[in-house]
Parts: C-alpha cells; structure tokens; sequence
C-alpha cells in the first residue's frame, strides 16, 4: 500500500485572460514540477462535485473526500462559522449574520451602509441567555456568525433578514415545537442586541459622521454541524490536514483529520509554499493520507489578478521539486476545489486539471498540466471519483466480484 498526498490548489481553474496573451493562468505558468507529475502521471478533468455546479470550497472540499454535501453540507451557518474560525461543538447550532441599519422602526439598508468593520459591535453581543452562550464573530464588511451553544437547541426556527428594505426588522419563529426554546432565546438576544447597538460608540460616531448605523443584526442560514463518519473509519487511513484556511481545518476536523500547523502558512498568497510541502512530506512519516490545501490560487482568481495567479503557481511549482524523490511510495494527487476565473472573479462550473502520479502505474500521454493539456487525458471524473480513484492507485481497493 502505498501513502497518498493530496494537494488541493484552491480555484485553481481559469479560463483565458488578455494580459497573459489568452492564456489560463496554469497555461502562462513555468512550472517544470507539476508538468513532471503530470507526465509520470494519469491525468484528466474533474468536475467539482457533479458538471457545471459552481461550487464552493466547503461543498467541493466534502465531495472531494467522499461526503456528499446533499448529505452533509447542512447551511451555510456552520460552514460560514468555521470559515470565521469559530470551532463548533456537536449540538451547536449556527447561523448567517448580517448587521443592517434601521431607521425610525425601518430596516433601511441590509448592509449597514457598507460598514468596514463590525468586530467592535461583535464582541459587544456576546452574552449567555437561559443557559445558551451566544458566540459571534465578524466577517467581511457587514458579515458576520452567530453561534449558540446550550442544550436542547434546535434548527428549526425562522430566519430574521427580511430580504428586503422599508420594513420592519424581524424576530425568529419556531418552525416546530422542538424551535420554541431555542426561538425565545433568539428573541431575547435580539431585544438586547438592539439597545447595545443603539447606544454603542461605533454608531454614535457612525451617526454623528452621517453613516448609517449597524443597529440590527439579521440571523439567517440555521444549521446544526452534521456528524459525519470518520475519514480512518471510511477508508482506513489515518490522516492529516495542512491548511491556512479557517473553513477548510472546521472540514477537516469534521471528518477527524489531525490539523498539522506550518510555520509560514498564512492563508494568503505570501505562504511559505516550501514549508508547506516539506510539512507535508514529513507529516507522511507518521500519517497514511495528508490534505494539503493551498488558498492563494483563489484568492488571486477572487481578486481577478491573472499574474498573480500565475506567480502562486510558480511557487507552489517550485516548492513541489522534492515531490519526484516520494513517487516510489507515495501516491501524489494534485487538483483544485473549483475553478476561480480571474476574468470572472468568482466560482465556475469549469471543470478543474487533475493529476495522479505514483511509480508503477501506467501514464497517459499528457505532459503539461493545464486546463488543456489533461484533457487528452485518461480521465473525466466528478469529485466523487477522486478517492476510489486514490484508493485503487494506493493498492487499497477491495476487489468487486471474484
Ligand atoms: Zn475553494
Ligand atoms: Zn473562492
């Protein structure tokens, strides 16, 4: 059996970009080590969770590993909490927040007049009601999560973001009989939130200035954290998982992977690519699969900056040079979550490169990893592929039939 390394190159898909001649960013990019994989390797095209889905990271990343998100992904609650880094416990239930402004009774405007930051109004709302501890963390601009963490609490309550402006600002309300502890509770913590906002510094200085104020906060996306079989118990590996990315370690730690911490990962494009996969190399030593996931090659696709795309590539290709020296026991895949366009700036449906890459197996004719080059490749896979793909390639695939 052999130890398996999958390198996971966030939004790594792009379409053609002007100022790199009509070239993806993976076209335009030297990069002699992944194009060395790609030629001792099986290669192809694979379609984050199923053709033409414009996934995101959380949902492509579950799929990715086995967990079909029709199953697992429950709202955008918990996956946005962890994404912000708060770790959710079993039972907790997580929400959507967004800080709007209200005036004369009236939500006037969902964004709170595009309030940069919100971390101050944050932490001024934590607070502990009826036994349920409200944990609430704030994102970009007027985003935030909420977090309540108790007994008994359930999902089933109503959303409190009207959706629209010139109406009244809304309490929760239990969908079912089992909501109407958790719906009082909610309740009460929007009262409260209400005269904490009103009276805060940063909106009195907000009004003062002429700016809307971030009076209300609107709770929507309710989730409770899915419970989901182990990864060691699905495939019997015991596995590791080396991110900079909030959302990626909360799947991660789902599904029971050790988080493996680098020296030099930020999450940003500045990481330290070398210490990442040198990190990952070592940590094979001690676990059979290693998740590697690298955000910059998203982050640049989100920021429509195709040279920037093109130099994380770069980077990342010329950390992975050791990467040759493990093929001899090591099965090394690299793909990416989804396609982030520069000249989109945002998630596609594009299909995504992959690559499979260990000694003994038979190679197709592909030697340039890109959009276009693996599509002579042997593969057209879905996400839900890659790992019996992993599996048959590691020598760990049952045998179907005699
Ligand atoms: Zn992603
Ligand atoms: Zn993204």
């Amino acid at each position: 059996m052999k130890k398996v390394l999958l390198i996971i190159m966030d939004g790594l898909g792009d379409r053609p970009n002007n100022s790199l001649n009509g070239k993806t960013a993976l076209q335009a990019a030297y990069k002699p080590n992944l194009d060395y994989l790609a030629s001792n390797g099986a290669t192809g095209l694979m379609s984050p969770v199923s053709f033409g889905i414009r996934s995101g990271s959380d949902t492509s990343h579950l799929s990715i590993l086995g967990y079909d998100p029709e199953k697992y992904y429950t709202g955008r609650g918990p996956f946005e909490a962890m994404g912000l880094g708060i770790g959710l416990e079993a039972g907790d239930i997580a929400f959507r927040a967004n800080f709007g402004s209200v005036v004369d009774g009236k939500l006037v405007d969902r964004r709170a007049g595009r309030i940069k930051d919100t971390s101050e109004l944050s932490k001024s709302l934590e607070t502990s009601i009826d036994g349920v501890e409200f944990i609430i963390k704030s994102g970009v601009e007027h985003r935030a999560a909420l977090v309540l963490r108790g007994i008994n609490l359930s999902d089933k309550i109503s959303e409190t973001d009207p959706h629209n402006t010139d109406t009244e600002p809304l309490f929760t309300k239990p969908l079912k009989k089992e909501g109407e502890f958790t719906a009082s509770v909610i309740n009460k913590f929007i009262e409260r939130s209400r005269r904490i906002l009103n009276e805060h510094p940063v909106n009195l200085k907000r009004i003062e200035l002429g700016e809307l104020p971030a009076n209300e906060i609107m709770l929507r996306g309710a989730g409770k954290i899915p419970e989901m079989p182990s990864f060691s118990e699905k495939y019997g590996m015991n596995a590791a998982c080396i991110s900079g990315t909030p959302l990626i370690r909360g799947i991660a730690k789902l599904a029971g992977l050790d988080i493996i911490n680098v020296d030099g990962m930020t999450g940003r494009t500045d990481t330290n690519y070398e210490n990442v996969i040198n990190s990952a190399i070592s940590s094979l030593k001690n676990y059979e699969f290693v998740l590697v996931n690298i955000k910059g090659t998203d982050i640049a696709g989100h920021d429509k900056k195709p040279e920037l795309k093109k130099s994380v590539i770069e980077r990342v290709d010329r950390a992975m040079e050791p990467l040759k020296k493990i093929l001899g026991d090591t099965l090394v895949v690299i793909t990416g979550d989804h396609s982030t366009p520069c000249s989109y700036g945002d998630h596609t449906g594009d299909p995504v490169p992959v690559l499979f890459s260990t000694e003994g197996i038979l190679y197709d004719y592909v030697n340039s990893f890109d959009e276009l080059g693996v599509s002579s490749g042997f593969y057209k896979i879905k996400s839900t592929d890659l790992m019996p793909i992993v599996l048959s390639y590691s020598e760990r695939a049952e045998k179907y039939g005699a």
